[in-house]
């Protein structure tokens, strides 16, 4: 494939639209494997980049790649790279870490203090055929369906890590409140019940929580006006030990402060931008409340060796490469059920 081309999803610059590109396949150096494209899963954080730029990372002023829930085949081997294997299933951690400052030391590698980049968010990512990425940002799926793995790399591993939060609260048999189950909450809710003895409590809107039901939950709730008191009376009136709050509005936070209980959690991972009051016993006494971003890469190994065993359900809606932009508009429109995926199918569309 020397000096060959290939047409990438790009963002030519900071507030501009994404749009298509050919771009040179690019060759692995030092410590990096090319990746053969099988698997891209779609997010609202795309959509987010192109209408106002990248919130949430630092901005590189230059021209790059969306997708950043990556899997495919590993294709080459830069200089230095002895435990790859050509043809090998990977999914791809969508920051990059430095692995030396003392979160990645401690295995908390989604805080890292130094992230050299993030691939789909300031750096290339995956919405082209080939991605060139780190050999120490790779996780080994085996066997598992590339599609069904993509979702893992963003969305899943993110429910993994909210869940894996708040796990130290949570008492065998105690209650859990998840809210929002789009794709992150219905991940959330089967991780809660393959990890924890509680029962679990879904919020949302009414025409998501049939959704909710078929995904573990044992109860649903409607979030109006009188959902706080539906859940404290759920509870027996204590409250509940965990909320994880997936939309991240003032309604949202208020919600999760009226209903946990005194020491408690309260873990916010929606980007909606709405504050918690705080104040002396409100929220209760005791409760802690923490937001967590993204997954560690142990993390996404554990949560892919669970995916390869079956034990929960990952929804997804799948597009053809070439078609992404029809795949973003439904995304933009709520049509898309679960995570909306594209695949590479190995036929150079449109090269
Ligand atoms: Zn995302
Ligand atoms: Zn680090």
């Amino acid at each position: 494939m020397a000096d060959e081309t290939m047409p990438a999803y790009r963002i030519p610059s900071i507030h501009s639209s994404a749009q298509w590109s050919r771009v040179p396949v690019p060759k692995p150096s030092s410590g990096e494997v090319l990746i053969r494209m099988a698997a891209a899963g779609l997010c609202h954080t795309d959509l987010e980049i192109m209408d106002k730029g990248a919130q949430f990372v630092p901005h590189k002023d230059r021209p790059y790649t969306l997708g950043h829930e990556n899997v495919g085949y590993v294709a080459a081997l830069g200089p230095g790279v002895t435990d790859a294997v050509v043809g090998e299933a990977v999914a791809v951690n969508s920051g990059m870490t430095c692995g030396t400052c003392e979160y990645c030391l401690a295995g908390q590698d989604n805080y890292c203090e130094n992230p050299p980049g993030f691939y789909g968010l300031s750096d290339d990512g995956g919405l082209a055929p080939y991605l060139l990425a780190r050999r120490r940002d790779l996780v080994s799926i085996g066997d598992l369906d590339p599609i069904q793995a993509a979702p893992l790399a963003d969305a899943g591993g993110t429910a993994y890590g909210a869940v894996n939060a708040v796990l130290p609260y949570i008492r065998p048999n105690g209650f859990v409140v998840v809210i929002g189950i789009g794709g992150l909450g219905s991940f959330a809710l089967q991780l809660l019940r393959l990890n924890t003895s509680a029962t679990v409590i879904a919020v949302d809107l009414a025409d998501k929580l049939s959704h909710a039901s078929g995904r573990g939950a044992h109860h649903t709730v409607t979030s109006d006006a009188s959902a706080a008191a539906t859940i404290k009376e759920l509870t027996g009136g204590h409250g509940v030990d965990a909320i994880i709050d997936f939309v991240g509005i003032d309604a949202t936070l208020r919600l999760a402060t009226d209903v946990v209980r005194p020491t408690g959690c309260i873990n916010l991972v929606g980007t909606g931008g709405g504050t918690l009051p705080f104040r002396f016993q409100n929220p209760p006494l005791g409760v802690h409340v923490v937001a967590t971003a993204s997954y560690s890469m142990r993390e996404l190994q554990d949560l892919v060796r669970l995916a390869q065993r079956g034990l929960f359900t990952i929804d997804v809606t799948t597009y053809a490469f070439q078609d992404l932009e029809q795949a973003y508009r439904d995304l933009r429109d709520g049509r898309i059920v679960g995570r909306a995926v594209v695949t590479f199918d190995g036929d150079r569309p449109g090269w």
